[in-house]
């Protein structure tokens, strides 16, 4: 099972390094330059900029303020590797904009999910009814509600309404975290269970139909 994501955030000790991916510790700098005549030794000084240097890759990170400015992708958590290839792939789109446009991701992650629904057995066009439809199925509660928050704030992204996602990255990452909560809710899990319950003898799995009175 994946290991919890940590998103990189300004000062902290280690996080999920933008470059390597993998969790690692930080080393921070304030952004330091030196004119290469020496004669002068004139040296430029900005701590506006930080740096941080990721112990496992060696690759830096540039920061100013808040926000990461090198590189400009993948600061949001990776996709669940059990979607669907199509999903996988509007959801990698919206990482590499995040940074740039939160709005335009928390749209392409709201489209993410109507596919997902379609996966899922509905029909796809309209995520309202496909998710009332997997509620009447027995969705779990907290799926719903991961569904219905990217649902709500994607639209939100789409049309104007009370949620302003402008800036908003940290809405944004989270709602990749709500996308990946349901990917794994729904795909991952029920295939470990059934590589685990397909691995058990033959003669067991005959008792447990038995004794649940399905003979096929
Ligand atoms: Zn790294």
């Amino acid at each position: 099972m994946k290991a919890e994501y940590i998103a990189p955030q300004k000062g902290i000790n280690a996080f999920n390094c933008p470059n390597c991916h993998v969790y690692a510790k930080q080393q921070w700098f304030f952004m330091l330059g030196a004119s290469d005549n020496q004669g002068y030794g004139q040296r430029y000084n900005n701590q506006d900029f930080l740096i941080s240097s990721c112990e496992n890759c060696s690759s830096p990170t540039i920061w100013l303020g808040d926000k990461i400015i090198f590189p400009i992708h993948s600061a949001s958590e990776p996709p669940n590797i059990d979607l669907p290839d199509e999903i996988k792939q509007d959801y990698e789109e919206a990482r590499t904009i995040a940074n740039l446009s939160p709005r335009g991701a928390a749209a392409l992650l709201r489209l993410s999910i109507q596919k997902l629904c379609a996966h899922l057995g509905q029909p796809g066009n309209n995520i309202n009814a496909d998710i009332k439809a997997l509620v009447e199925a027995g969705l779990p509660p907290k799926v719903q509600q991961a569904l219905d928050s990217v649902r709500v704030i994607g639209n939100n992204a789409v049309h104007p309404g009370e949620i302003d996602l402008k800036d908003d990255l940290e809405t944004v990452n989270k709602l990749f975290k709500l996308v990946n909560f349901i990917a794994n809710k729904m795909i991952t899990e029920p295939k470990e269970i059934d590589e685990i319950y397909g691995s058990l003898p033959e003669n067991k799995i005959e008792g447990i139909n038995q004794r649940d009175g399905n003979n096929n």
